[in-house]
């Protein structure tokens, strides 16, 4: 959605975070646009400053001291965070608190609307769309969990980056010629240890017993010998080989899932081949291993967890079809949209569909549909 097959093209903070990359894949060479705006707005120039509650203290909820909150490096878990590091330098230590806080956003929010100022969006003959992520509420979100003033604070930042991000397209657009989408990939589960604090059942997984007890049945049924080679969040690899020759003997795949399926917090265990075909089964947490599933690249066997259950030993992760993680907002806003609140099920899938429909195009293969409810006109 964000950039599709055929974008112009597509920019993204390098792994190493000191500097913008384009895709080679839609453009071979650098963009002039993105290099002047990163020329003269260095990330760096944040250092120093410091992340402080936007609102007074009543409006947020629970304390700022969470229980087994994990804050990046240099920072408590407690406001005020500053952005610095130990070397007294801009460094990685610098970027990472930088890009857990909302200067990030507000950086990227000036940068969308530098781009559609110097590649003049909507002012051209046909339509124009921009995507932007704002992935740093997902940073905090795994760092401090969804409950904590970080989280809200973000939101509160994030509410007036994108105010400031509209004010200037309906300057340089003009108001009644946009028409957004905002919606979000995922939610996160609270901290298991507050969850568990609070008296719900929740946790981490096990993930060295867990191993253990895999590796127990596949030694009964094919002999001594390592078998399993990795647990990566949900997914289990096994051996070259070793998946194969547990299928091919009577009973032995069965007692692995059986040892998998009874650890605590696990509610399911899928084999791969299961969800080679269950894209539209009826049951929910099989349709979403299913979407998950990318053969060759995924597990042997795909585990579910539990509400309130995860593999990350710290802070919190988004890995579920749990609702905490699964239920995301879907927000329209601008020409063709009607006002109100609607209750018909929707997924960030119809997005595209439904901006495309405002736009007057058809896509012939779209996963989502068309949320005409929320529309001014019959598409
Ligand atoms: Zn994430």
């Amino acid at each position: 959605m964000l950039a599709g097959h055929g974008a112009d093209l597509a920019t993204w903070l390098a792994n190493t975070l000191d500097g913008w990359v384009t895709s080679s894949a839609l453009t071979s060479q650098a963009v002039a646009a993105v290099k002047t705006f990163s020329d003269t707005n260095p990330l760096d120039a944040d250092y120093g400053k410091t992340w402080s509650r936007l609102l007074p203290d009543a409006k947020y909820q629970g304390p700022d001291d969470g229980l087994a909150e994990a804050p990046p490096s240099g920072w408590t878990p407690t406001f005020p965070h500053v952005l610095k590091s130990g070397t007294g330098k801009p460094d990685f230590e610098f970027r990472k608190q930088w890009q857990t806080s909302p200067y990030a956003d507000a950086y990227l929010g000036r940068f969308a609307a530098a781009l559609v100022e110097s590649l003049q969006l909507g002012k051209h003959g046909g339509i124009d769309v921009l995507g932007v992520s704002f992935s740093s509420p997902d940073l905090v979100g795994h760092a401090f969990g969804p409950r904590s003033q970080e989280v809200q604070d973000m939101y509160a930042h994030l509410d007036r980056t994108i105010g400031t991000l509209l004010d200037r397209l309906d300057v340089l657009v003009g108001r009644d010629e946009y028409v957004v989408g905002l919606t979000s990939d995922h939610g996160v589960t609270p901290i298991p240890e507050q969850l568990e604090k609070a008296g719900e059942d929740a946790g981490r997984f096990n993930l060295a017993a867990m191993i253990d007890a895999v590796e127990e049945r596949a030694r009964a049924a094919l002999g001594p010998g390592k078998h399993v080679a990795v647990m990566s969040g949900n997914d289990l690899y096994f051996e070259t080989g070793v998946y194969e020759a547990l299928r091919a003997k009577p009973g032995a795949l069965d007692a692995v899932v059986e040892a998998l399926a009874s650890r605590p917090g696990v509610a399911r265990v899928f084999r791969s081949e299961q969800l080679r075909d269950a894209v539209h089964a009826a049951d929910p947490l099989l349709r979403a291993a299913a979407l998950s599933y990318f053969p060759g690249r995924s597990g042997d066997l795909i585990l579910a967890a539990k509400p309130g259950w995860m593999s990350a030993g710290s802070g919190t992760e988004h890995d579920s079809a749990n609702p905490d993680d699964q239920r995301v907002p879907i927000l329209f806003m601008g020409r063709g949209i009607k006002p109100g609140e609607y209750s018909q099920p929707a997924t960030p899938a119809d997005v595209a569909p439904t901006l495309a429909a405002v736009c007057g195009i058809t896509m012939r293969q779209a996963e989502g549909h068309v949320l005409r409810e929320a529309l001014t006109f019959a598409p």
